[in-house]
């Protein structure tokens, strides 16, 4: 399906009116692939609505979050929005701030071995593994010596 019509749909079936600010907000978060800022979003869509404030990505953020659409991932203070919903391994760089997904079907097995054990019906996951990735390693290193 084409994938502004998927956006359209779920903002108006969830009583939301499909503006063309909204639309290019999901559409900016949803194809990233870098866990974005709210702010980078912003950046970004101000290209092509100048007029786009802050409050409305903020405000599409949420509503997005609601829908589940994306997940959002809060450390460190800030916040992340993350388009990718299936079980998968956030791992955070605490130096870079980059964050790296790794899908992992071992992980996802387990995990849905130990809700059938328990009873448990998933409704959403968040996996984060914080630490440093290996390019800022290196730099700590370089700076070390
Ligand atoms: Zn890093
Ligand atoms: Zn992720």
């Amino acid at each position: 399906m084409d994938p502004n019509k998927r956006i359209v749909d779920a903002l108006r079936s969830s009583g939301y009116k499909a503006t063309p600010q909204r639309v290019a907000i999901a559409q900016t978060v949803l194809r990233s692939k870098n866990h974005p800022s709210a702010e980078t979003i912003h950046e970004e869509v101000l290209r092509l609505h100048p007029t786009v404030s802050l409050s409305t990505v903020y405000n599409t953020l949420h509503i997005l979050r609601e829908m589940n659409f994306l997940n959002e991932l809060t450390f460190n203070g800030t916040t992340r929005y993350d388009p990718n919903i299936s079980l998968h391994i956030n791992m955070i760089c605490l130096h870079c701030g980059k964050i790296i997904d790794v899908e992992e079907p071992s992980l996802e097995e387990s995990i849905n071995k130990i809700a059938e054990r328990k009873g448990f019906k998933i409704t959403g996951q968040r996996v984060d593994i914080y630490g440093v990735c290996k390019p800022c390693q290196k730099h700590e290193n370089s700076v070390g010596l």
